[in-house]
């Protein structure tokens, strides 16, 4: 067996480092082709050594040179925002495989993505193609839980959520929540817009929006569950009554190495578990009055068009805002409700989606004084 030549795509990030991480203890494996951002820092060498960023000179060439290299094998999304957009869609057009950790790309432009996905699948001699193999811990889980099984037999899909730091304490005001508390994560840790999308739980709506273009499950048969323990990364439920859940430590470097040797896997790729660390696990029912970001996001995604590209921008922004301290975090989500009221519609094509974020950030910030607290 050939290593594969594999190009990420975002190196100083905590995905892009994982990555660098698997791709050095699988030598035999995995060859590093190239890599984006934060060059000198990752300190190591490859084809491709692109310094820079998006926008900048001829970096947008020299990357999409990289993913659509005839030797390039996989590519490894791992660049945060709309600007993952371009290269995940000319690496799957040119028949590569993408590893895609940035929830962005199926957000805004799930449709596009999976057509690109799918022509990719058909060209080319990779063995075990998939188009798209997801890093996001719980799609990862599904992809699991999906593998053998056909899609007309799938109930329903659970993504598990630990339900941030605001779930347990239903007492709490949400009005008075200040961005320290907000970005105290019980389970993962991670950056701080991430970490605000798991308190208002918007991460989750994201990933139901995610899912739903992965696996081709309508919207409505997608579902959120608070499950504090994140042991079980999610669960697909069969028309027969049974249900496949995924379990395992919460450590990204196990959906990264599944997503990299898929269909292998990778000897010891996270520290073993004992069983009985496996115990006591709980799961409840989400609240979505409590926390209406799942539903909005759901329905953003039904209305479609640029709908959910404008979802994903009025909440960066909003998000933002209250890092910035000029919000209350109860109004992040009502914010990206009136953001998305305002919307027009349209947004098939990539560049329509592309001005609908766009839009959307421009519509916040002009009415801003409106979203600030009084
Ligand atoms: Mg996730």
């Amino acid at each position: 067996m050939r290593s594969l030549n594999v190009a990420v795509l975002g190196a100083t990030g905590s995905i892009g480092r994982q990555t660098l991480d698997v791709i050095d203890r699988n030598p035999q494996r995995f060859k590093l082709f190239g890599l984006t951002e934060g060059v000198r820092a990752a300190n190591r060498e490859a084809e491709h050594m692109i310094q820079g960023r998006s926008g900048e000179g001829d970096f947008d060439a020299r990357v999409e040179a990289m993913v659509t290299d005839p030797r390039c094998d996989l590519v490894v999304v791992a660049i945060p925002g709309a600007r993952a957009l371009a290269p995940t869609l000319a690496a799957l057009k040119a028949g590569k495989e993408v590893a895609l950790a940035t929830k962005e790309v199926l957000v805004m432009a799930g449709a596009l993505v999976m057509k690109a996905a799918a022509a990719g699948r058909a060209q080319g001699a990779f063995p075990d193609k998939v188009g798209i193999r997801p890093i996001d811990s719980e799609h990862s889980a599904i992809w699991q839980c999906l593998w053998g099984e056909e899609l007309k037999n799938v109930r329903r899909l659970v993504i598990t959520s630990s339900g941030g730091p605001f779930w347990a304490h239903p007492e709490m005001d949400l009005d008075q929540v200040k961005v320290a508390d907000a970005l105290n994560h019980p389970r993962w840790s991670m950056g701080p817009k991430v970490t605000v999308d798991s308190a208002t739980l918007m991460n989750k709506g994201l990933e139901v929006i995610e899912a739903h273009h992965l696996y081709r499950i309508p919207l409505d048969r997608i579902t959120v569950c608070i499950h504090p323990q994140s042991v079980v990364h999610s669960l697909v439920e069969f028309i027969d009554g049974s249900f496949k859940a995924q379990l395992g430590r919460p450590d990204m470097r196990l959906p990264i190495a599944v997503a990299l040797a898929y269909p292998d896997r990778l000897p010891d790729a996270v520290p073993p578990t004992a069983i009985r660390e496996l115990s006591g696990l709980e799961f409840y029912d989400l609240d979505e009055k409590r926390f209406p970001s799942v539903g909005l996001a759901r329905s953003a995604a039904m209305t479609g068009g640029g709908h959910p590209a404008v979802l994903n921008a009025a909440n960066e922004e909003a998000v933002d805002a209250f890092l910035a301290g000029e919000i209350a975090f109860s109004r992040i989500i009502p914010t990206v409700e009136r953001v998305l009221g305002a919307f027009e519609g349209g947004g098939e094509t990539l560049d329509e989606i592309l001005a609908a974020d766009r839009w959307a950030r421009g519509h916040i910030r002009e009415n801003f004084g409106s979203v600030r607290p009084a």
